[in-house]
């Protein structure tokens, strides 16, 4: 059998590594992305051998060709939200099950939200195919942790702050630590958090607070809307609050207020001599790729979830987190933390698939399942966590 693993940046590459080094579990390795040569640089760095091949993965056909020729058991969705849905069909039609980090969202539009893959609902039912959504680290883990809080340590959980600390320096001036496109179509779009059983929409980066990150210390997160928020004010019970708080350096903020004063983040296209250009498209072409910023990377991440809620009728606060080290993920697998962050639970979610510990026809969000076994690989393949009291 064979896991066909699609998108050769830095997800894929950790992604890749990690799956080949247990063919008891993945069989075969193929990985197929838009340039070649980006699968052939990771194939090189390999300890075993796996197959590559060049595929434009907004063709579903193409991408049903892909997987009856490898014969592949899984797709691991690693390219850009793009492609999702295209992918999504290709799985369908071969029923075969379907993973991926981060939900769909349209080139056109900066907006993403679960509506377009929740649609699939009934044709993955009817045909019999599982699909898991957002298998990174967050979305991914971090729904995995309120499922975690929900089975262990609350009767009812009643606020989620969901925490996410870089604090490495990568050395640049200003660089993405996933594809930059992505990354700046999320921050500079209006925040939004959900109290009371309703949505509340802020300015882009208008709320911040200081936030204790345990093992990192004070930090500023700003209030960002971030998808796994969609999901899980729909599974878990009794919730009242939950919000996203992310932090960045000054540097970044600076960078960004420049970039979109004089309009490089704008996605709609523009004439340049003679021909259409998107400007955050551009942008993307100048920034180094996230891929290769490990080298230089120090410092650490820290991303978490604190919760507040009760249990035997005692009022109760926890945090369940986890630190990863930048240079740590580039001596084991030349990636840095954000990209270990998210190809490490991208694996772990298809070995969970694989081993029928997770199981079921129809589209799933990571916190419809028994967290246990996903935690007890966290510890077991990179990502170990903590639970505090606080
Ligand atoms: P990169 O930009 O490094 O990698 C994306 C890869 O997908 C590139 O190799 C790119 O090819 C390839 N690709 C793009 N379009 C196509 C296409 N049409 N057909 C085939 N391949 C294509 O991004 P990351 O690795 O940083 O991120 C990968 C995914 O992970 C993204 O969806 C991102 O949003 C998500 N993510 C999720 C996180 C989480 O915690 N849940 C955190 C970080 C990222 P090329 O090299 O030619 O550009």
């Amino acid at each position: 059998m064979t896991t066909l693993i699609i998108g050769a940046g830095g997800a894929g590459n950790v992604c890749t590594k990690k799956c080949e080094s247990m063919p008891e579990v993945f069989g075969k390795v193929h990985l197929a992305s838009r340039t070649l040569s980006k699968c052939e640089k990771i194939q090189s760095e390999c300890e075993n051998p796996i197959t590559i091949s060049q595929i434009d993965a907004d063709d579903t056909q193409a991408v049903i060709e892909l997987i009856n020729q490898v014969d592949a058991k899984i797709v691991i969705n690693l390219a850009l939200p793009y492609q999702d849905l295209t992918i999504m069909e290709a799985c369908l039609a071969t029923k075969v099950p379907y993973l991926d980090t981060a939900n769909y969202e349209p080139k056109d539009e900066a907006k993403f939200c679960y509506k377009w893959q929740w649609d699939y609902q009934d044709r993955f039912v009817s045909e019999g195919v599982q699909a898991l959504l957002g298998s990174g680290f967050d979305p991914g883990v971090t729904n995995v942790f309120c499922a975690y809080a929900q089975k262990h340590y609350f009767d009812e959980i009643h606020t989620i702050d969901i925490v996410d600390c870089n604090d490495g320096d990568h050395g640049h001036p200003f660089a993405t630590n996933f594809n930059p496109e992505i990354n700046i179509r999320e921050v500079t779009q209006k925040g939004k958090y959900w109290e009371e059983g309703e949505w509340k929409e802020i300015e882009p980066m208008s709320i911040s607070q200081d936030i204790d990150f345990p093992e990192v210390g004070i930090r500023k997160g700003y209030l960002l809307y971030h998808e796994e928020l969609e999901s899980l004010v729909e599974n878990i019970k009794g919730l009242k609050k939950i919000r996203f708080w992310m932090t960045f350096s000054d540097a970044y903020i600076t960078h960004l207020n420049v970039l979109q004063n004089v309009g490089m983040t704008r996605i709609d296209s523009v004439k340049f001599q003679g021909q259409d250009i998107v400007p955050l498209q551009f942008l993307k072409a100048l920034l180094p790729e996230p891929s290769s910023l490990g080298e230089n990377y120090e410092g650490k991440t820290c991303i978490g979830c604190i919760f507040r809620g009760v249990k035997d009728g005692q009022k109760k606060k926890i945090m369940i987190y986890n630190i990863c080290q930048h240079q740590d993920c580039y001596n084991e697998v030349e990636a840095q933390a954000v990209s270990y962050t998210t190809g490490v639970p991208a694996m772990i979610g298809a070995k969970m698939i694989l081993e029928n510990k997770w199981t079921g026809s129809g589209v799933f969000n990571m916190e419809q399942y028994d967290p246990d076994p996903f935690m007890e690989d966290l510890n077991k393949y990179g990502l170990p966590w903590k639970v505090i009291e606080c």
